[in-house]
């Protein structure tokens, strides 16, 4: 065991996840890592390769095979066998892929090993799906943030509009929705929290309030 502070931030999609990520860890100066992102980048590698998202023995082979780092900072960076593909993983077809890939044990496997190196290396806040329950259980700083489907999938409407992506809020509202159900029924790993979190539901909440929130607990050793 390192004494790394680890920062567990998990939740569906929408929530406001990254922005609380971020500015939680900014406040706690220690690096914020986006687990969501390498997902995603093993996303952008079977669609590349015309692999398909639900070959479990494929994706096995080409996670054995990819390397990904994530390099935390101001602005963080994915790269992909050595090329930058940061601003390519945000689409819709990319955050599809990255669920169906996310279901695969393999791809898990190589994924939460690289994510524990680099927690225990520096600290971290991680945000993602499984942080407490698999990637760090131990850490006692656990939140959960949730907020009613409308409001993530309008969060997420805003996101892409302000990327010049004009999607359909119903587009936007489904895809939403079919990607929760999906990471929350999976068998490795489902998005699930337990009592040993902090649950937060930001609906109704700033994203100054959660972040006061969760540094306010950390902080306390609550
Ligand atoms: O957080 P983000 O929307 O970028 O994550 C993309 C996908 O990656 C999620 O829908 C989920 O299927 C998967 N994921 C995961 N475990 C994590 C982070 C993300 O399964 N820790």
């Amino acid at each position: 065991m390192s004494d790394a502070l680890i920062v567990a931030i998990d939740g569906p999609s929408g929530v406001g996840k990254t922005t609380a990520s971020r500015l939680v860890a900014r406040e706690l100066n220690i690096p914020h890592i986006d687990t969501g992102a390498m997902y995603r980048a093993i996303g952008v590698a079977a669609l590349r390769e015309g692999i398909s998202v639900h070959d479990a023995a494929a994706l096995e082979e080409l996670t054995g095979r990819t390397r990904i780092e994530f390099l935390p900072g101001e602005r963080p960076r994915v790269i992909l066998n050595g090329e930058d593909i940061t601003g390519m993983i945000r689409t819709p077809e990319i955050s599809m892929a990255a669920s169906h890939v996310s279901a695969v044990p393999a791809v898990r496997r190589a994924l939460v090993r690289l994510q524990q190196a680099m927690g225990r290396a520096g600290g971290g806040v991680l945000e993602g799906r499984d942080i407490g329950t698999k990637v760090f259980p131990e850490t006692p700083h656990k939140f959960f943030l949730t907020a009613t489907p409308k409001v993530r999938a309008d969060r997420r409407y805003r996101e892409l509009l302000a990327k010049g992506q004009n999607i359909p809020f119903e587009t936007v509202l489904a895809e939403a929705s079919q990607r929760d159900e999906q990471d929350s029924s999976r068998a490795d790993s489902p998005l699930t929290y337990d009592e040993t979190y902090t649950v937060i539901d930001t609906s109704e909440l700033s994203i100054t309030e959660v972040v006061q929130w969760i540094v306010d607990e950390v902080r306390s050793g609550r």
